[in-house]
């Protein structure tokens, strides 16, 4: 977790967001700016600087 990282604050819950899903991974939750109605922001619960930085999560087949 990274406390400059506000994404990483919300899913610590010290930001307060309406969350829509989460699970181990992942947590969705309402963008309180609404650049369109229902629009949700979806971030990994590790931060990373850059989402082609992430841990593969997938099972391999
Ligand atoms: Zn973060």
């Amino acid at each position: 977790m990274s406390t400059d990282c506000v994404f990483c604050r919300i899913v610590e819950r010290q930001v307060e967001a309406s969350r829509v899903y989460e699970d181990d991974a992942t947590l969705a939750f309402i963008d309180l700016r609404q650049p369109n109605p229902g629009h949700v922001l979806v971030v990994p619960k590790v931060h990373v600087p850059m989402l082609d930085q992430l841990p593969s999560m997938l099972p391999r087949a």
